[in-house]
């Protein structure tokens, strides 16, 4: 397979313009109504036009918690990539890649050659998407380091990845950030030396200018905040308080209860930027979701899914999927990061715990033959801060489940990995598909006026542990079906059909 192939979709329905793709989409599925105790399903159908501008933009990311492990890792990957990077290390040179993003390093397939065999070209092929290379970075920390004494301070790379990376991260500096202490673990005190000073509606303004200071000084044509800050603890949401969007905007102004990453969230709002939340808590407040609305901002959340939700969303869906009936899902871990070290605080603990917990939710009701209404597996989550593994995170699973006839299947696993060289691919994707998102537009057959995807970005959830939906809309946490979704609508976006996996072709005589 060529790595960066290019391809052409040869079809009536699909029209390659100067500036924009534009293809003529069936959406098959189906509708489901109970009848006399009887389901009745009705397959329905709806002509959708997509249109995807080929206009790749000119792309700033701003972290918030830039000169954490993530921040510091994603900038550093970028960096190692665009200078073409390799080092030494004791089991040879290694050379810099982007392993772990969907979109650099999944590939797709497009069907079939004259052989009977699958053609795959990578993700990143389907549609027109910002280099990752080209990415310009921003961002804002508590921590005043600069982001190559952030990266030492990681412990996350190489040695000899670092001393090349050294001169270019230098420069790069976190702009002051607002620290509220009651909102991540009193430990993390030490490293608030970049602060914003002033009110709260003068701290928000302050992000806002920093966002355009940004936007106007590197000459972007768009710019996506996402926090990567410390977890906070969640903050209650109160009637006249928070819950929709002007009285979030009035407790601003009056200085009353806000976090620090929903500020964050309502200055990216205000600005046209898209918002995506990396971290558990409840960010996106139901006041900053309808602001959201009302500014047709893209927002996405919450908690980046990196690796032991990751392996429980493929293997939950495996196991109940088989027809097994998961009783009990332990899940440990420890790690040594300063995340690890917040996390010790109980408050943040539990905000992690919740995000963690609700994973499985949609593989045990999906299945009512296993699971009557209500019954669910025991889920226990435990996370221990152990200085000396650093990074490396280790975790600890096991999964019990029944088999027939009274047999018990118990399953254990042991994941070990450098927490921050999975997230930050993941943060590398949601850059990209959030802004390829911000391309896309669509008309029905049935409503003539073109609109974009709802502001709530669902179709992120593959990216995220607790993935923020629209209102009424099904959460989906099963890793394969949340990959389909976006290979799916991407290949609609081009005019092909979904990919069904049938193969019919090589099932015939
Ligand atoms: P980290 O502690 O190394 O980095 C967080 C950074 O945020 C720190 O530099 C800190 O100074 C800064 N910070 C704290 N409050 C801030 C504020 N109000 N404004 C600006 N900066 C602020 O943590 P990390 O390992 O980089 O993880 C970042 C977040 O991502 C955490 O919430 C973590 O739970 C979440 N997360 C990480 C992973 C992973 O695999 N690494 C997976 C899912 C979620």
């Amino acid at each position: 397979m060529e790595a960066a192939a290019h391809f052409f979709v040869e079809s009536p329905d699909v029209v390659y313009g100067p500036e924009a793709i534009e293809a003529q989409y069936e959406y098959r599925t189906t509708r489901v109504s109970r009848e006399g105790g009887v389901l009745k399903v009705h397959p329905t159908s709806t002509r959708f036009t997509f249109r995807t501008a080929r206009q790749v933009p000119r792309l700033g990311v701003m972290l918030v918690g830039w000169g954490g492990n993530n921040g510091s890792t994603l900038t550093a990957a970028v960096l190692a990539n665009r200078l073409r990077l390799s080092w030494p290390t004791r089991s040879g040179r290694k050379e810099a890649n982007y392993y772990g993003s969907l979109t650099q390093a999944g590939t797709v397939s497009l069907g079939l050659d004259a052989e009977g065999q699958e053609v795959f070209v990578p993700f990143s092929a389907l549609l027109p998407m910002v280099a990752p290379n080209d990415l310009v970075f921003d961002g804002w920390d508590i921590s005043s380091l600069n982001l190559a004494e952030a990266m030492r301070r990681a412990k996350v790379l190489d040695w000899g990845l670092q001393e090349q990376l050294w001169p270019h991260m230098e420069a790069l500096r976190p702009r002051p950030s607002v620290y509220i202490p009651e909102f991540i673990a009193a430990n993390q005190s030490a490293r608030a030396d970049n602060l914003i000073p002033g009110s709260r509606a003068q701290q928000l303004e302050q992000i806002r200018r920093d966002i355009r200071d940004f936007r106007s000084s590197a000459g972007l044509d768009k710019v996506i905040v996402l926090w990567t800050a410390n977890t906070e603890r969640f903050c209650e949401v109160i009637p006249g308080l928070n819950d929709t969007a002007e009285n979030l905007l009035r407790t601003i102004e009056l200085g009353l209860e806000v976090s620090p990453s929903t500020l964050f969230a309502v200055a990216s709002i205000l600005e046209g930027c898209a918002f995506l939340n990396g971290s558990p808590q409840n960010t996106l407040v139901p006041g900053a979701l309808e602001l959201a609305w009302q500014h047709r901002v893209f927002v996405g959340g919450d908690d980046f899914k990196s690796g032991q939700t990751k392996v429980k969303s493929v293997l939950v869906d495996f196991l109940i999927g088989s027809g097994l009936k998961t009783m009990s899902i332990v899940s440990y871990n420890h790690l040594g990061n300063n995340d690890g070290e917040n996390l010790s605080a109980p408050l943040q603990f539990r905000s992690k715990e919740v995000s963690k917990s609700n994973v499985v939710d949609d593989m045990v009701q999906s299945n009512p033959v296993l699971y009557t209404p209500g019954e669910e597996p025991d889920h226990c989550v435990v996370i221990k801060y152990v200085p000396y593994v650093g990074d490396s995170k280790r975790a600890l699973d096991e999964y019990t489940s029944e088999l027939m006839l009274g047999g018990t299947n118990t399953l254990v696993l042991h994941n070990t990995c450098e927490d921050s060289l999975l997230a930050a691919p993941i943060m590398l994707d949601l850059a990209l598909l959030t802004e390829l998102c911000q391309r896309v537009s669509f008309c029905t057959d049935m409503d003539p006026e073109p609109q974009t995807f709802h502001p709530v970005l669902s179709l992120l959830s593959f990216l995220f542990k607790a993935p923020l939906v629209p209102p009424g809309s099904p959460v989906v946490n099963a890793l394969f079906r949340q990959r389909s979704c976006i290979e799916n609508i991407l290949r609609a976006c081009v005019g092909l059909p979904p990919q069904n996996h049938m193969l019919l072709e090589h099932k015939m005589e």
